[in-house]
């Protein structure tokens, strides 16, 4: 195979013991990881991460070893399902996630929404809001809905976008933010992911190319996410079976500085460590009072607070 020299990949895929790496532009070697391999600090349960970038070297014909992680520029990490203090790493070095929400029932709850966003803007990850299912926006109330959600988010901050799987509208718009970076979609099931990434990935049949039995056979699709080069330059990572984010490595005290528009309102709070709760002059419930803070992020930040464990959120 070219490129048979060994060097540096990216991982696109995990089974848990082999990875997908492409090599050049196109083509992909598995590999196995080299003894101990992890980042320095890592608790992890996978030390290799999907969107990671690292250093091979070839193995008899088809396959390679992993032999290094280069540094990861940021992660999106959540809880391992079993183990409390475990973590998992969903995927390294992004751009921007893209959370994916239906215009229409069932909605997405804010509560879900605004812990997506904490975790992103605690891992370093900018997020705009996707809108889908533009088409069937007919009924009053779903309208009313979605330019109440889009207000409330553009206030905070976050950009907002809709379109349509289905029919295709806003679709290319989209695609053209995505050239050249590395992009994760994630959302609630049923939001319509899977349509979207399939308009990303025309003609692109979603297989392995070379790949050993072995590396076959230990595959689990539903757990892991995996990275897909698009087209026009650049990446997707679908991320199925990951309903959210549990908050892992935020404390309870620095909360708020993950609601951008609370924590810009800190300076004019009366304690330098106001909580936004129960203390005088606060600037972050005058804002709800006067509108400059939506009522709803306000209400998802205190139950967020209220819900704190010593080692996070377990909702
Ligand atoms: P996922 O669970 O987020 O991957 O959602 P899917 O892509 O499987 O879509 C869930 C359902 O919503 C399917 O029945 C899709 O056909 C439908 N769907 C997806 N996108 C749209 C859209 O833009 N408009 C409408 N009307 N239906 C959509
Ligand atoms: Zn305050």
């Amino acid at each position: 195979m070219s490129g048979s020299g060994g060097g540096d990949g990216l991982v696109l895929r995990s089974t848990g013991s082999w990875y997908d790496v492409e090599v050049e532009p196109g083509q992909v070697v598995a590999c196995r990881t080299a003894g101990k391999l992890r980042l320095a600090g890592d608790r992890s349960t996978n030390p290799v991460a999907v969107g990671d970038r690292v250093r091979w070297s070839p193995e008899g014909e088809e396959q390679g070893v992993i032999t290094a992680i280069l540094p990861r520029r940021n992660a999106i990490v959540r809880r391992s399902v079993n183990l409390s203090r475990a973590t998992h790493v969903v995927a390294a070095n992004l751009d921007h996630a893209w959370l994916v929400l239906s215009c229409t029932l069932p909605e997405t709850a804010t509560g879900f929404v605004d812990r997506f966003l904490v975790a992103a803007h605690a891992f370093g990850v900018p997020v705009t809001l996707l809108f889908n299912k533009a088409d069937e926006l007919v009924e009053e109330e779903d309208r009313e809905r979605l330019a109440y959600l889009q207000d409330v988010y553009n206030t905070a901050g976050y950009a907002t976008r809709l379109l349509s799987a289905r029919t295709g509208e806003g679709v290319e718009d989209w695609a053209r933010e995505l050239v050249g970076g590395v992009h994760l979609v994630s959302g609630a099931s049923g939001v319509g992911k899977s349509t979207l990434i399939s308009r990303l990935l025309p003609g692109v049949e979603l297989k392995t190319g070379a790949l050993s039995d072995a590396h076959s056979k230990g595959r689990h699709t539903t757990t892991f996410a995996e990275m897909f080069p698009l087209p026009g330059g650049g990446y997707i990572i679908d991320t199925p079976g990951i309903k959210g984010f549990g908050l892992v490595q935020i404390q309870r005290e620095s909360l708020h500085h993950h609601f951008p528009e609370m924590f810009a309102l800190l300076p004019q709070c009366k304690f330098h460590n106001c909580t936004h709760r129960h203390e005088p002059q606060c600037a972050v419930r005058e804002g709800v009072e006067t509108g400059d803070v939506a009522q709803e992020r306000y209400a998802n930040y205190i139950d967020l607070f209220d819900h704190f464990e010593d080692d996070g959120w377990r909702k």
